[in-house]
């Protein structure tokens, strides 16, 4: 019983509406879902999520007597420190782990493409013992072997039940990966719709789809239990943050996890006698009160081993931070984020004369943790899971605000492509029409802050990626711009470097009187009080 009040302890929040009981001791299946993690380890110094605590919850589950499935919505392989040396291969490492004490079951992510060429994705899916799913995609790597793995909509049987899987991925129009050996179909409700009724065909008492879709595209598909009842819910990734839509009779659940396994999901599945189900969701924070698993540690340590040895200097110092520096994801991708701020500051001063502008997608901010007290190496290393290279270019006061409505579009939370901004401040009213959310740009003046003129030039410095058209971000290209130079992997580090040289402390908080990022609520109060 001790176990079961740990577990407990670690529920953050009930949404069934059905149960008050915790987990219930008898025999019955228990999918736990994660989406999005791209370390080995846990983060915010081993304080918060990880899978050695998803590994912990797996056994108490399983100590209950639970036939535990482990799902992943998602992006594992990319990006991150640890990938650019090993290309994934220490998540498939842990994945398999995982695999040993509960199946799993993981869906491609946008980020297992991140490679131009086939070679690591082969090499990832040879390496893995895990299932790889996937219906409205096939891998064309040349390799038959791997490209046979990938599992299409298939049953496992649980006691005397027959559970159907399905799974979906982003293509290239929603901000998947276009590669050469790669074919994804953008008919997702079609796909699912086909793959449900194999299921159906094959006696599944149970239908789930994995997936890695928009969270507005799981929602549509799980509309589909109105015709196929058997749908049950959907756990999907993509989104960095927990969300939520409660299941009905005409619509089946839909749930997706925080980013390295922060928040996770367990959904009990229980038959009663006539065969029908009951489905209790939990949404798991997995803190310290979680304890790590002894044995995934041996794997970690292996990991953390393997990477200091590549880089003994990771955790040297190279910097103070003035104040806890935070880029977590949850703020990275929804407001001003202090550590994106200093970034985007430095951003400014890559081509000699301070550009007027700049602007960085938060997704490109990969660290999800505090950057506090000492500034190391690891923090800038991890901030930049890939290289980003930068431009310059000019725009018009009225080009310039048009371009930034890119990061303003959409609903919900958690968007990669919400900006992190350096010289100038925007006012965004969400409940206007998409591509008129901005209510006001502004650029500094003499006497404070004008509206940004809308004929006038000014200078810009963006990453290449959103020059290119980017997470949405149409910069216009008719006119002289910089090649792509100056890393910002190294620029930052030499800001940070050049503080510490002048007995200066990095970073400021924000300041809540003159914020660079304002949103109205309900559109009511005026923009920057
Ligand atoms: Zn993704």
């Amino acid at each position: 019983m001790k176990k079961i009040a740990l577990l407990v302890s670690g529920l953050s929040l009930f949404l069934s509406a059905c149960a008050i009981a915790p987990t219930p001791d008898t025999t019955g299946l228990t999918f736990v879902h994660l989406n999005d993690t791209y370390r080995v380890g846990a983060v915010e110094d081993g304080n918060a999520g990880g899978f050695s605590r998803v590994v912990t919850v797996v056994r108490e589950l399983q100590a209950n007597g639970r036939d535990v499935r482990i799902l992943h919505g998602g992006d594992f392989l990319y990006p991150s420190l640890e990938s650019q040396l090993w290309n994934g291969l220490q998540m498939v490492d842990a994945f398999n782990f995982m695999d040993a004490i509960a199946p799993l079951y993981a869906v491609s992510g946008n980020h297992e493409f991140d490679r131009r060429g086939p070679e690591q994705l082969i090499a990832a899916v040879e390496a893995s013992q895990f299932d790889w799913l996937g219906d409205n995609y096939v891998f064309k790597t040349g390799n038959a072997q791997v490209d046979g793995a990938l599992q299409p909509a298939f049953t496992f049987q649980s006691g005397d039940k027959t559970v159907g899987v399905f799974s979906l991925t982003l293509n290239s129009v929603d901000g998947g990966n276009e590669r050469s050996y790669l074919e994804i179909d953008g008919d997702y409700m079609g796909v699912a719709e086909k793959a449900i009724e194999e299921l159906e065909e094959k006696g599944a008492d149970l239908i789930i789809g994995v997936t890695h879709l928009h969270m507005w595209q799981d929602v549509e598909i799980a509309g589909l239990k109105e015709k196929h009842p058997k749908l049950a819910f959907i756990v999907g990734g993509h989104e960095h943050e927990p969300e939520y839509n409660e299941g009905s009779d005409r619509s089946a659940a839909v749930m997706k996890g925080a980013s390295n396994a922060r928040v996770i999901w367990t959904i009990d599945v229980d038959f009663d006698a006539t065969g029908q189900v009951t489905l209790r969701e939990w949404q798991m924070e997995l803190d310290k009160s979680i304890a790590l698993d002894p044995e995934y540690e041996v794997l970690a340590n292996k990991w953390r081993g393997r990477l200091l040895e590549k880089f003994p200097f990771l955790e040297a110092r190279v910097g103070t931070a003035a104040v806890p520096l935070d880029a977590r994801e949850v703020t990275v991708r929804n407001e001003e984020s202090n550590w994106g701020n200093f970034i985007v500051d430095q951003m400014r001063n890559a081509f000699g004369e301070p550009s007027d502008l700049a602007f960085i997608n938060g997704g490109t901010l990969r660290i999800d943790d505090f950057v506090e007290d000492d500034v190391t190496f690891e923090d800038i290393a991890r901030t930049f899971g890939f290289s980003s290279f930068l431009r310059l270019t000019t725009m018009t006061g009225a080009e310039f605000r048009q371009v930034m409505e890119a990061g303003y579009r959409g609903f919900g939370p958690s968007k990669g492509y919400f900006p992190q901004v350096s010289g100038f401040r925007v006012c965004v009213d969400r409940s206007r029409n998409e591509g008129d959310r901005i209510v006001s740009l502004q650029v500094p003046a003499d006497n404070g802050w004008q509206e940004i003129v809308a004929d006038k030039g000014y200078s810009v410095v963006v990453p290449d990626y959103l020059y290119g058209g980017g997470d949405g971000y149409e910069v216009p290209k008719d006119r002289p711009a910089s090649p792509p130079g100056s890393e910002l992997k190294y620029l930052v580090l030499d800001g940070v470097l050049r503080a510490q040289a002048l007995g200066q402390k990095v970073g400021a908080p924000v300041n809540p009187e003159n914020r660079r990022f304002h949103q109205l609520l309900e559109g009511k109060q005026p923009c920057f009080e």
